[in-house]
């Protein structure tokens, strides 16, 4: 059994989580649940899970990440959520269930004319609602290794819970900057209008807003990926399972293949993403908009993919875009910032960060309490890397 680490010399009494999107949110779930901390307070300058972890698809692997910098970090976060589900009643509250998933490629120019094209046979693994013309569908996960959330209702379960049992206090202003003592130690957040948030603990988790805050961009650049999707609501929910699909799209008139993802929801709606590009983050989160041309692609996905998902047949109850948070090396940042003591950062989760939330907010809340991540080994997302390869 692993020793209890010593206690924290010096533990924090007053910690701020700056950022209300599932890394903060997560981060500030586990530092309020711990009680060790005096106080913890989340500041978030729009609304909690107003960003990517409101508008993700919400899938969990894993082992799909097995074999580079972000396995041990999957899979213990992995665990974590079938943890939190059933401590905070995840299927009823936030839709967590466990899923199949397939990969398929699908040619559009074989769907729509409202006649299957004879394909023989059909391939086993497909269930009878993709029923557009889905070719060489294999399975890629099973229910012990793929499974799911919906991203904005887990965030703020996991808020509210902190709210409510643990006393976690929320503030909605935007932080424009964090202060130090003398002696190089954090000792204050300024929000905007000049409000003074006294803390010896910051954690930074603000997603692809991290590259426009000046502490995070003089280290290291987090940029955004925008990225769209749309739900459905179709008029037979019944007649959808329980199934993800990772497709190869290939649209009619050529083109390149596209990759888009199809997640059936518990509630019933049907959730697709895809499409994306490198573009400027607006300062202000309402004002992320989706591209017109982007969302037209993935209603032409789901027509390809289903009837039960064309017009006429599934209500459409978001178009909608937002950025995915990441890094120039493609690894997650995350730990104490170097010159800063005191000062955390937690970004750069890319396409994971739903999956990747509990263990990086466990961990994350164990170095500030205790000066050590127990959960999964932080040394591989320091931020010290790029101190370290910019002296190079
Ligand atoms: C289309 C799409 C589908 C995805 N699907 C999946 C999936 O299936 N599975 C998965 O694991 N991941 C998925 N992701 C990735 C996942 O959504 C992100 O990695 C994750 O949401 C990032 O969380 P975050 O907390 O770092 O950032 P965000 O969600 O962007 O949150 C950052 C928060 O910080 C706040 N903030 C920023 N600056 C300030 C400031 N100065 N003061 C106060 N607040 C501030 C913002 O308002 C925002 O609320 C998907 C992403 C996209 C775009």
């Amino acid at each position: 059994m692993e020793t209890p680490p010593p206690p924290h010399p010096n533990p924090p009494k007053r910690v701020l989580v700056c950022g209300g999107g599932v890394i903060g949110v997560c981060t500030a779930y586990f530092l309020s649940k711990s009680g060790a901390a005096a106080s913890v307070a989340l500041v978030e300058q729009s609304s909690v899970a107003c960003a990517a972890s409101g508008k993700a698809g919400g899938f969990l692997a894993l082992d799909w990440c097995d074999g580079g910098p972000l396995g041990p970090l999957a899979r213990a976060s992995f665990d974590l959520h079938r943890a939190l589900a059933a401590e905070l009643d995840g299927p009823r509250t936030y839709g967590y269930r466990t899923l199949t998933t397939l990969s398929l490629t699908v040619k559009e120019s074989e769907s729509g004319s409202g006649q299957q094209p004879k394909r023989a046979p059909r391939d086993a693994v497909l269930p009878d609602w993709v029923d557009g013309p889905g070719r060489a569908a294999r399975a890629i996960g099973s229910t012990d290794t793929t499974a799911q959330v919906h991203p904005q209702l887990f965030t703020r379960a996991l808020l509210d819970k902190a709210v409510r049992d643990y006393g976690l206090e929320v503030v909605i202003g935007k932080v424009a900057r964090v202060d130090a003592d003398g002696g190089g130690r954090v000792s204050a957040v300024v929000l905007e209008g000049g409000r003074v948030m006294e803390a010896d603990a910051v954690v930074l988790a603000l997603g692809p807003w991290s590259g426009k805050f000046g502490l995070l961009s003089s280290l290291f650049g987090v940029y955004g990926l925008k990225a769209h999707s749309i739900v459905l609501e179709p008029r037979e929910p019944s007649a959808i399972g329980p199934q993800a699909l990772f497709l190869s799209f290939l649209p009619s008139g050529g083109g390149p293949a596209m990759d888009p993802e199809v997640y059936p929801r518990p509630t019933g709606e049907v959730y697709l993403c895809g499409m994306s590009s490198r573009e400027e983050v607006p300062d202000d989160p309402t004002e992320v908009s989706p591209n017109p041309e982007s969302i037209k692609v993935l209603k032409r996905v789901a027509r390809a993919v289903s009837t039960n998902l064309g017009e006429g047949e599934a209500h459409m109850k978001a178009e909608q875009a937002c950025f995915l948070p990441c890094t120039e090396d493609e690894v997650p940042v995350i730990g104490e910032l170097p010159g800063l003591e005191g000062c955390y950062v937690a970004t750069g989760h890319s396409c994971w960060g739903i999956l990747n939330g509990p263990a990086t907010g466990a961990a994350v809340a164990e170095l500030v309490l205790e000066g050590r991540a127990r959960t999964v080994d932080l040394t591989r997302f320091s931020p010290a890397r790029f101190v370290v390869s910019r002296k190079r």
